[in-house]
């Protein structure tokens, strides 16, 4: 049985401030064993604060982006070891706006998959659609090549600790979300290539999480479709009632 995941994307919103509150309220809010796994994903540069003040809380912290190198000359770059350095257990790693705004290819989030899960931090790993894709019916070819690329070389024992999140790219900040069935029948899609890949047993304890404007109205509605293991999300998740609202919808 896989236990629900729902984690917080902070993008690049916040001051310091600000993020040190909403991590205390929510640290002040979020019971030890609510039955949802839990995590916040700030921005870089508020990592270490936002870790004191999760600090006793079950709420574990993420980072939204990492280098694939271990260390040396690359400039503005963070590795895994700096990750893991200050309290992160996750890394969100091929997130769409890194795919569509930063440019980056399946190739550079493998690599990166490959970093997170050789230094023990778990990757989180976005896949999803453009509109003109989904509209071309194209989705499944998109979903497909993403998750091969951007798994290619992960072992099965790597694979079943690793978190997929399918976020339909149309779905993301636009208020538009997938409708529950359109949304279970790309995760059903995912967990079947993650069994053609590896086997039942990987595909069963493979998490695959939802993200596209989830929102404590929906959530309960979306989390409760069979291959739906939790949610990744940004707008929502800054605010303490939205994003602890969705975390109870995880568990209707
Ligand atoms: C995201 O950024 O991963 C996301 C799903 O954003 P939003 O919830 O705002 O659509």
């Amino acid at each position: 049985m896989r236990r629900p995941f729902v984690a917080g994307n902070w993008k690049m919103n916040l001051n310091r401030a600000d993020a040190v509150a909403l991590a205390a309220g929510l640290a002040a809010r979020a019971t030890q064993d609510g039955g949802v796994d839990l995590a916040v994903c700030p921005p870089s540069v508020y990592l270490d604060a936002v870790a004191a003040a999760l600090n006793g809380s079950p709420i574990a912290l993420g980072a939204q982006n990492m280098y694939h190198e271990a260390g040396g000359a690359f400039t503005g770059e963070l590795s895994a070891a700096m990750l893991l350095d200050v309290g992160c257990k996750y890394v969100i790693l091929g997130h769409s706006e890194r795919r569509h705004v930063m440019g980056e290819t399946s190739e550079d989030v493998n690599r990166k998959v490959h970093a997170a899960l050789a230094a023990g931090l778990t990757p989180i790993v976005c896949v999803g659609e453009l509109l003109d894709q989904r509209e071309a019916g194209r989705t499944a070819e998109v979903i497909a090549e993403q998750f091969t690329a951007s798994l290619a070389g992960v072992s099965a024992d790597d694979m079943a600790r690793t978190v997929m999140a399918y976020e339909p790219v149309w779905a993301i900040g636009t208020g538009k979300v997938a409708t529950p069935d359109e949304a279970e029948a790309v995760h059903l899609d995912l967990r079947k290539l993650i069994e053609d890949r590896y086997n039942a047993e990987v595909a069963a304890a493979v998490r695959i999480q939802y993200g596209g404007s989830v929102k404590p109205d929906n959530a309960a509605e979306l989390l409760a479709q069979p291959n739906i293991d939790g949610a990744l999300v940004g707008g929502a998740s800054l605010k303490v009632d939205d994003f602890l609202g969705i975390a109870r919808g995880a568990l209707s």
